[in-house]
């Protein structure tokens, strides 16, 4: 079957939240009425995450698991994510229900306007400490300054990307793997998206 959304979450120990983001991501994808997939990459959870996953996988053919025999870092976990999406348009999101899944379907609409890597844009971010909120921001804006990329300030890894820009993602074989710098340095035609 063509797929046409594939959602890739990387899952350290998220035992917690994986039952739900697998009931937002459902409950989102369907609404779109077209055919997607959830790869749930885990990347050597020692919580019961894996087993959780298997399950879920178990009961719902649109749930495809990736499993790590130890953890890689979750550059790596996204990596693979990517190898084995096959649906036309390829979303990266965390699992711990940081980024709203609801959120997929205005990254997609901006994808059919034909734009070929929308990315999300936080206008703020909720239960974090200031210390968190105010070196994210340093780290962000310093990036801004010291590379010739620009990677918009404020974005995660949460993005959709048109097969075409993950299919030459895969061609780049570094070993230091930043995804969302990747994503900026490959061009394309890129818009954020704030929610
Ligand atoms: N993650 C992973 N491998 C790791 C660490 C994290 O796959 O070694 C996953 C984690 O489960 C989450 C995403 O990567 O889905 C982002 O991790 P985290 O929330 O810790 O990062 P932050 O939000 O602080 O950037
Ligand atoms: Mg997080």
């Amino acid at each position: 079957m063509k797929i046409t959304y594939s959602i890739v979450a990387p899952i350290y120990n998220e035992i917690e939240t994986l039952p739900l983001l697998y009931s937002r991501v459902k409950e989102v994808m369907d609404s779109s009425g077209e055919p997607w997939e959830l790869i749930l990459v885990d990347d050597g959870s020692t919580d019961g995450s894996t087993e959780k996953i298997r399950e879920l996988a178990q009961a719902d053919k649109t749930v495809r698991p990736v499993i790590f025999a130890r953890n890689f870092g979750h550059q790596i976990a996204i990596t693979a994510g990517w190898d084995y999406a096959r649906g036309d348009a390829i979303v990266i999101i965390d699992a711990d229900l940081q980024d709203p899944p609801e959120t997929i379907l205005e990254l997609a609409k901006k994808w059919k306007e034909g734009y070929e890597v929308v990315y999300a844009v936080r206008a703020e971010r909720e239960g974090e400490s200031w210390f968190k909120l105010w070196t994210a921001s340093l780290f962000y804006r310093l990036i801004y300054r010291i590379t010739d990329v620009k990677i918009p300030v404020d974005t995660g890894d949460f993005r959709l990307m048109d097969r075409k820009v993950v299919d030459v993602l895969k061609k780049m074989n570094e070993r230091h793997r930043f995804p969302r710098g990747m994503s900026a340095w490959v061009g394309f035609k890129q818009i954020g998206v704030t929610y």
